[in-house]
């Protein structure tokens, strides 16, 4: 605690009050080379029997300073004891020699601490950096302890008002900080600096008065000419999708082995995948289910139809403080109000934008209609009269959308019939793969939100309503036309669906199982493009995007951010 919290008090924040935690791969070699040290743990004597100690892994605790600590190694003769701990890297580099860094020494102050109330005499500490083999020392003596117990105050005053400090600025802690990719520190002092933009710019914003933002001014001076991009644009790691029926997922080790009666069909590594989406009569077998909540790699289940049914997953975040505070604001019109103005907004500017992009000669009436809806968003005053709004702006938009089916090559193949959009059942092949891709694209928004801490069934635009993940299809809001929809124009156009992919039952239309696969190949590669940022200028894939997006909102919601950044591509 004590180390995290002078490396940063934002990190001491997430990892001892939000309890948020992520490996990097400095935190998994150390993890890992701590685990081989802790194998042996050692008797430690009083100091009153000990002679020569050399105990290694030994956890301590001090009720005065209410700390624990787990003490890697315990040198000394008698009632003189040295705590040694290991460190991942090497010294810093100083004209005086190497020396502990701050975090290091103040963790191994807290460890001097309790090995005192447990009656040693601890004069020094050492720290033993892997990289250089050096054992530095560091003197315990007044000045060092007073530094440590003022710093243990303050952690404490921080964690009690329970408001997350600010990230650092331009750091060079950051890039090797393994919560880098929640924290954001860039791109939240960019969005903290924000000023309203008018309404026809491509960043649309929503404004909270003060006093909802948390008495934080707008605090132009922070944003920084450019934003470093400190995390990876793609992620490694992929959905699995597992489609075939009578299919049955089982493990071994950890591997997912997917079975088609006895026949081995399909093994996968757990540590590849970042989800398993199973459709229709697919069994996850109880071990492989149990290991895949361990690893907190939700399984989405979704009916033979395509319908998203439900996820199982770990228990998840502890972060409760964000879930508190989304329902405070679920509950205070002028947030939501104000939330649900720019996701129509947003949604409405990305449809005219997919329309101006691939219809085969977009009328300009129609667009110039859907960007004076989007503008006058801001001047709408209640939920209901947006639901109009969004009601208009989807007519005009699906009236339009026939004209984006622009199927390449056979002409002799028949071609697609749009006419609006239906659903419930989806009475026609382009409905069917709408809604199919509007289903996807519900799962990994309610993934998302349950990787951010949110509650996914508590929207702000979306009211609640018996198992439908409002929160969820509020953010979902700008991204239909984006990912859903252009993955729909991509399999049309492409003939990577043709009308044969379609069956017919009474008055209902749903894919057959190549359909399907076809839709989520161009549903993963859409989801996989890359895309820039408008308000960040990198580029990301809309995968990262949508979280990216869901962090923002987590912000605003908290207060730490006056405004959220709706998701606009020029
Ligand atoms: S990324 Fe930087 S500001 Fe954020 S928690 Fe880590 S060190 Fe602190």
């Amino acid at each position: 605690m004590l180390n995290e919290f002078v490396y940063c008090r934002r990190l001491f924040f997430y990892e001892w009050v939000d309890g948020l935690f992520a490996h990097s791969a400095d935190t998994l070699d150390g993890a890992h080379r701590h685990e081989r040290h802790d194998r042996k743990e050692d008797e430690l004597l009083p100091p009153d029997e000990a002679e020569r100690i050399h105990a290694r892994s030994v956890t301590l605790s001090s009720d005065t300073h209410g700390l624990i600590a787990k003490l890697d190694l315990i040198e000394g003769d008698g009632a003189a004891a040295t705590p040694v701990d290991y460190k991942r890297g090497s010294p810093k580099d100083t004209e005086a020699g190497p020396e502990a860094w701050p975090a290091d020494r103040m963790q191994l102050v807290a460890q001097a601490l309790v090995l005192r109330e447990h009656g040693y005499e601890v004069k020094d500490a050492v720290a033993y950096y892997y990289e250089t083999k050096q054992r530095v020392r560091v003197a315990i003596d007044d000045d060092i302890v007073g530094e440590a117990v003022a710093a243990l105050a303050e952690a404490r005053a921080i964690a009690a008002l329970g408001r997350i400090p600010s990230p650092l600025v331009d750091s060079p802690k950051c890039p090797r900080c393994s919560l880098v990719g929640i924290c954001l520190p860039d791109e939240t002092r960019r969005a903290m600096g924000l000023e309203p933009l008018a309404p026809e710019s491509q960043v649309s914003l929503f404004g909270v008065d003060t006093e909802l933002a948390g008495d934080r001014p707008l605090d132009s001076s922070s944003i920084g000419p450019e934003i470093r991009q400190l995390f990876a644009a793609r992620d490694d790691l992929r959905p699995l999708y597992i489609t075939g029926f009578g299919l049955t997922v089982g493990k071994s080790d950890d591997v997912l082995q997917v079975r088609d009666k006895k026949q081995l069909v399909q093994e996968v590594r757990m540590h590849d995948i970042s989800q398993v989406n199973v459709f229709g009569a697919v069994t996850v077998t109880g071990p492989a289910l149990q290991s895949l909540c361990w690893a907190e790699k939700p399984v989405a289940h979704f009916t033979s139809g395509g319908w998203f049914a439900g996820m199982t997953s770990g228990m998840g975040l502890k972060n409760v403080f964000l879930r508190i505070a989304q329902v405070r604001q679920a509950d205070d019109p002028r947030f939501t109000l104000a939330f649900a103005r720019e996701a129509v907004a947003t949604k409405i500017r990305n449809q005219r934008t997919l329309l101006q992009r691939n219809h085969v000669e977009p009328s300009r009436a129609v667009l110039a209609r859907l960007k004076a809806l989007a503008d006058d968003t801001p001047h709408v005053t209640s939920l209901e009269s947006l639901l109009g709004v969004e009601g208009t702006a989807a007519r005009l938009y699906f009236e339009g959308f026939a004209g984006m089916l622009k199927p390449e090559g056979d002409d002799e193949l028949p071609s697609f019939e749009f006419g609006h959009r239906n659903r419930r059942p989806p009475r026609d092949p382009v409905n069917a793969l709408l809604s199919f891709a509007y289903a996807l694209l519900t799962k990994d928004l309610t993934i998302v939100c349950h990787a951010v801490g949110f509650d996914p069934f508590i929207g702000f635009y979306h009211q609640p309503r018996f198992g439908r993940p409002a929160l969820a299809l509020d953010l979902m809001e700008g991204f239909r036309p984006l990912i859903a929809d252009s993955a729909v124009l991509s399999v049309v156009n492409t003939r990577m669906v043709t009308t044969k992919d379609f069956i017919h039952a009474g008055r209902a239309v749903t894919l057959t199982a190549s359909g399907r696969k076809a839709l989520l190949r161009a549903y993963e590669q859409r989801m996989d493009n890359l895309v820039t940022h408008p308000l960040f200028g990198y580029r990301v894939s809309y995968r990262r995007v949508l979280e990216l997006q869901a962090r923002l909102l987590a912000r605003v919601v908290t207060g730490e951010l006056p405004r959220y950044p709706g998701f606009e591509t020029r």
